[in-house]
């Protein structure tokens, strides 16, 4: 629940076999070729103002399809496999065979050789299970799921808390973190959860799809509940108690456009007040077990929801509980048992849900599992390796001309009073720049890894986890945290610290790169630093104060005109996605903070260009040696890092449950509103690049 908008690259987990191939020309044979920006993957049989991402990205698609172990395929993939086989070599090297690794080589070596043996854990295989099914299984009365629950959230990670829309954690999410209105304090939060699916739409909705993929997982949780060894009717009876009571869940749940207004999430209550909403839930049991501290007060995102769940404890006998424990424990677990439970977990969320043809090799997913533990252990070769200080120079000195921008972007907004714009320079001057890693790197000594056992392994880390995450409670706020490991592809902004966060793994190419001219790096890296700024002004970020506090810093007159501006953006995307399907529409209202921060971000980017351009004496006009101008540039190497290919499957999902817009509406929505790209190409009104309506709120 906390409120870290993350601005997700959903096309950035990608890479294929070729990739690898293609590296042997390289320096390092074992390091994939990263994209960069070529002026000649223009596509210049297409016009750039009838569809710029297809002027952009159209060859770019047309000669990369998607490879089988992959949902999505990106420009950005081969930066993935880079920043992954560098974690590789690092895991490699502290090989339990090394003996002169250090104390964070053992944690991180152990964990990747427990993981990569294979032979071990098929030589174990369901019997890995057995104590904790019979934990479930010797349970005596209702009262004891709250003990049941506790033990899953410190087993399994994503089994204690979920994303920012829903939670896939068992029953519910339970965690500490800042409270909304005084972001000084620390206290526990507990969220809505429950579902294995990907949100409530999955249970509920109507269409033939929604019923096709209804019936997969319940045929999925069947083969599982077998795999346990569970009698064939069991297992169909198991099934079919799961997909009732998860369905009782997703009514009660919250919808992920409720949950955008911070408001409706800023339930404050005492202890009281938490058991009286679930009195069948034993609350008592379930603090101690995850030994929670005591807190000034809960944080109750939705009150309604545990409501429901009382409703739901008292309608579903105790042998339904158990059955929707042991499904808990069996999905969350598959990805570290024996082959069967690996497969049968990625025909579901890999084939059904993404359309992915392959499971990634096993490499991958240990490399991945080892950065989401261990993230901050592993994460420090990587930023050696990869993260030089003349990169983070750099990109000091653009972070701080994007901000400066904004200051002049907010400054001569014709429907701001003045006062309002003082308040927003307040904010915008207290915005913390982190960039690249934290200055503390977190402390796993208490993690006891061995190479003897993988899910062992993901039981202590997330033991760890959920501890550290309930320690901050009562304590004061810890200002130098990071959401995401060093090598994440990814960045963000965190209303509660009032911070933006570039992981050194996006500061690399396509998105920040030193061989290429500024014009292109603002165009790329340059908007998502714009993106991150904005969103601290966006519909939601705007309700934070310069502190992190929930409180309303805007006149009554420019709160409401900011809201007329965030209605045009939310009422221009929501608009058909015929890619993803027919009748796929997207709900402009899910995406409005997102899209808001898509086109401030290019523009502060762009202003920021021009400003550097002027400080050297030159214009964003100035025709280049090939032709193009720095202005052409700019917004060909935004485009250019935009440009994928995605799977319908993994469309439809992201229109469902992401609050991002597809690529190609992030590049085409944004530059049809802005005069400055329409000068870039000559476009004329009545051109699709040229909106009628054009939206601006920055
Ligand atoms: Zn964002």
């Amino acid at each position: 629940m906390r409120f870290a908008r993350i601005f997700l690259l959903v096309l950035c987990a990608l890479f294929s076999l070729q990739a690898v191939a293609q590296s042997a020309a390289t320096d390092d044979p074992q390091m994939p070729t990263l994209n960069h920006f070529d002026a000649n993957q223009v596509d210049k049989s297409a016009d750039p103002c009838g569809d710029f991402y297809k002027f952009a990205c159209g060859k770019w698609q047309a000669a990369n399809p998607i490879p089988p172990d992959q949902a999505a395929w990106s420009v950005a993939s081969p930066l993935q496999l880079w920043n992954e086989t560098v974690l590789r070599q690092t895991l490699e090297q502290a090989a339990p065979s090394n003996t002169t690794r250090d104390a964070i080589g053992q944690k991180v070596g152990d964990y990747y050789a427990a993981c990569m043996d294979e032979p071990g854990i098929e030589k174990v295989g369901a019997k890995a299970l057995q104590a904790e099914l019979a934990r479930i299984n010797a349970i005596k009365a209702k009262s004891a799921i709250a003990g049941a629950v506790a033990h899953l959230h410190q087993s399994l990670p994503g089994a204690w808390q979920g994303d920012d829309n829903q939670t896939t954690a068992a029953l519910l999410g339970f965690s500490g973190g800042q409270d909304l209105d005084d972001a000084s304090m620390v206290v526990v939060q507990i969220d809505q959860g429950g579902l294995a699916m990907p949100s409530r739409d999955y249970y509920l909705k109507d269409d033939e799809r929604s019923k096709q993929i209804r019936e997969k997982y319940q045929a999925f949780m069947k083969k599982m509940f077998t795999l346990s060894g569970e009698s064939e009717a069991q297992a169909t009876a198991d099934a079919a108690t799961v997909m009732a009571i998860e369905t009782d869940l997703a009514k009660v749940q919250m919808d992920n456009i409720r949950r955008r207004d911070p408001k409706n999430l800023n339930n404050k209550m005492n202890l009281a007040q938490v058991k009286a909403l679930t009195p069948s839930f034993s609350w008592a049991a379930y603090m101690a077990a995850v030994k929670s501290p005591t807190t000034h007060h809960y944080l109750v995102s939705s009150p309604e929801y545990f409501k429901g769940l009382e409703a739901a404890l008292k309608a579903h006998p105790l042998d339904h509980w158990k059955a929707y424990l042991r499904w808990h424990l069996l999905r969350g677990s598959a990805a570290y048992l024996n082959k069967d439970f690996v497969e049968a977990s990625f025909d579901f969320y890999g084939r059904t849900l993404s359309g992915t043809k392959e499971m990634l090799p096993r490499w991958r997913r240990c490399t991945r599992a080892a950065n989401r533990d261990l993230g901050e252990a592993l994460g420090q070769a990587y930023v050696k390796r990869a993260f030089p200080p003349s990169s983070k120079d750099r990109m000091v000195k653009l972070v701080s001309q994007v901000e400066k921008a904004l200051g002049q972007d907010i400054e001569g907004q014709d429907w701001m009073t003045p006062e309002t714009k003082k308040q927003a320079a307040v904010k915008l001057a207290a915005i913390e720049d982190k960039i690249g890693y934290p200055k503390k790197w977190r402390d796993y000594s208490t993690v006891h890894v061995t190479p003897a056992s993988y899910l062992g392994n993901v039981h202590q880390a997330t033991a760890f986890e959920l501890a550290r995450q309930l320690g901050k409670v009562g304590k004061p706020v810890d200002r130098g945290e990071w959401l995401m490991t060093p090598p994440t592809i990814n960045a963000y902004y965190d209303a509660q610290l009032n911070t933006i966060n570039f992981p050194a793994g996006i500061l690399q190419a396509p998105f920040f790169d030193a061989d290429q001219n500024e014009s292109v790096n603002y165009g790329a890296i340059g908007m998502i630093i714009g993106h991150e700024i904005t969103h601290g002004f966006d519909d939601q970020g705007r309700k934070f104060d310069a502190q992190g506090n929930l409180k309303d810093w805007w006149t009554k007159q420019d709160g409401e005109e900011y809201e007329k501006r965030g209605k045009c953006i939310s009422d221009e995307y929501t608009q058909a996605v015929p890619e993803a399907g027919p009748d796929v529409k997207q709900n402009g209202l899910l995406t409005q903070g997102e899209d808001t921060a898509d086109n401030g971000g290019l523009r502060i980017a762009f202003m920021a260009l021009v400003n550097s351009l002027k400080e050297q004496g030159k214009s964003v006009d100035d025709p280049g040696p090939d032709g193009l101008t720095p202005r052409q540039r700019f917004f060909l190497g935004y485009a250019n890092a935009w440009c994928g290919n995605l799977r319908p499957q993994v469309m439809r999902m992201q229109v469902v449950t992401n609050p991002h817009s597809l690529p190609k509406y992030r590049v085409n929505n944004v530059v049809s509103n802005m005069p400055e790209f329409q000068q870039a190409f000559s476009c004329k009104k009545g051109q699709a690049m040229v909106r009628e309506n054009a939206c601006r709120v920055w």
